[in-house]
């Protein structure tokens, strides 16, 4: 999922994008336009389950919490990111309400 999602990004070690437990699960990961906050809680939690199982889940969440991302990674939620001190470049939902 991720590897396809980046190309372009600043990080040059993204080596770890190519063992990630969410290849083919990109549905997963990041919402949908006008996604339902039910809809978006039980996403997170199987995208939870599947970073529960990932070899990779540290570099993950590290590159997105250094790159501001959007989606879930790494385990965590983009509001688990903001919480934990790493912002997003733009309000949570800006992203959402403009696609
Ligand atoms: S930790 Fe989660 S988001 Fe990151 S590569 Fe693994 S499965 Fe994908």
């Amino acid at each position: 999922m991720a590897a396809v999602e980046l190309v372009g990004r600043e990080s040059a070690d993204n080596d770890w994008m190519n063992a990630g437990a969410c290849r083919g699960l990109t549905h997963l990961f990041f919402p949908t336009s006008a996604e339902r906050p039910q809809a978006r809680e039980r996403r997170e939690a199987t995208a939870r389950q599947v970073c529960g199982s990932c070899t990779v889940q540290a570099p993950c969440q590290t590159y997105a919490r250094r790159n501001h991302e959007y989606g879930f990674w790494g385990g965590e939620s983009e509001d688990e990111r903001h919480a934990a001190g790493f912002r997003l470049i733009a309000p949570i939902g800006v992203r959402a309400r403009a696609s």
